[in-house]
């Protein structure tokens, strides 16, 4: 499915794109249960069309006959399948697969009739703070990215916002900042985005002024898989460093987290080859008593079950592009996520979204 975003598209220092793409796994079992799993995308077709392809013509053969619930052993037999581990142990395989496995422990929920965050031992908090990206977008001009905030966190109840920054000149970004502030007053969580724009240089020199502002976090500040020169921004800076949403194992979540390369760890189950992995990343960051904080490559429809239920997480972004595809979307009032309630993992889409939005 290809579903539009805000307004007539969005863009930050690296993206620009109109859908949020949702390229998904639907696997059917023999006692009638569906599971439904996708990964998402920038909805480039041609790319959403290799993903496709790798579900249905590489990983579904090694999956028909099996049993559905061996949710984790199943998983385990693509994600090392020699002949694909051969050409992919990141990109297009690992989000190809991120779309069956949650479709396998959406099986598993529905056949146990619950949630994933009640399958996965309960809720470990009452209440889940959602902070807003949706307002911070590069491609909004200030007044109205200082508007948008301060309705987020005023009217809608937000706690806190996220903005873009990464702009070729980052002066325009601290005024950005320092607008964003003021609207915001003092006690809200601000933090901000670069999606690995910028240099180690560029950084510092920000970082400098920006330390002023109060910044939750400094998410992807520079280039995605380069952990000396995070480590090297996180001793210079006060402002705590956030990234993950770009690591596709196990191992680079450890990387960066042995350097002391990130403080606020992101992973998303769209590109770590879904839930499973998810979980594994998850205990690695609690072990190292860092804070989770997943990146919404779903959207929130996953993520939010897995934020309630592990102890490591306490907030999640909020992106309403996609929710109104699913038959129970995420849901944020007064600024706080609701606990799903309906069996599954929250990815069960409408006929009607079916309708209007698959494309070739
Ligand atoms: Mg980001």
């Amino acid at each position: 499915m290809h579903i539009p975003v805000t307004g007539d598209g969005i863009a930050d220092s690296t993206h620009t794109i109109t859908h949020w793409g949702i390229v998904g796994a639907r696997i059917e079992t023999e006692s009638g249960i569906t599971g439904w799993g996708f990964t998402g995308t920038h909805a480039f077709l041609p790319g959403d069309r290799l993903i496709a392809s790798c579900i249905r013509d590489c990983y579904a053969p090694l999956l028909i006959g099996e049993e559905a619930d061996r949710t984790e052993e199943l998983v385990k037999k693509i994600l090392y399948y020699p002949a694909m581990q051969w050409i992919g142990r990141a990109g297009i395989t690992q989000l190809a697969i991120a779309a069956i496995d949650t479709a396998l422990w959406d099986i598993k929920a529905k056949k146990y009739n619950m949630p994933l965050w009640e399958l996965l031992g309960g809720a470990t908090k009452d209440v889940l703070p959602a902070y807003n990206t949706d307002i911070g977008w590069l491609s909004i001009p200030l007044d109205k990215l200082a508007d948008g905030a301060k309705r987020a966190v005023e009217s809608e109840g937000f706690p806190g916002v996220k903005i873009k920054v990464g702009s070729s000149d980052s002066t325009i970004d601290l005024k950005r900042l320092q607008a964003v502030r003021k609207a915001i007053g003092p006690e809200p969580m601000l933090a901000i985005d670069a999606n690995g724009r910028w240099d180690l240089q560029t950084c510092l020199q920000f970082c400098k002024e920006a330390e002023a502002f109060d910044i939750y976090w400094f998410e992807e500040p520079m280039w995605y898989d380069d952990v000396k020169i995070h480590a090297e921004l996180a001793r210079q800076t006060r402002i705590p460093i956030a990234l993950g949403e770009q690591l596709y194992t196990p191992d680079a979540f450890k990387n960066f987290i042995n350097a002391g390369a990130v403080h606020y760890v992101q992973p998303d189950i769209t590109r770590l080859a879904g839930i499973t992995q998810f979980l594994e990343v998850a205990e690695i960051i609690h072990e190292n008593h860092l804070p989770l904080a997943p990146h919404v490559g779903d959207m929130g429809q996953v993520h939010v079950h897995l934020a309630f239920s592990h102890k490591a997480c306490s907030m999640l972004e909020y992106i309403p592009w996609i929710k109104d595809a699913f038959i129970e979307p995420i849901c944020v009032e007064s600024g706080y996520y609701k606990k799903p309630v309906l069996p599954g993992v929250g990815t069960t889409p409408t006929k009607k979204a079916l309708e209007k939005y698959v494309v070739g």
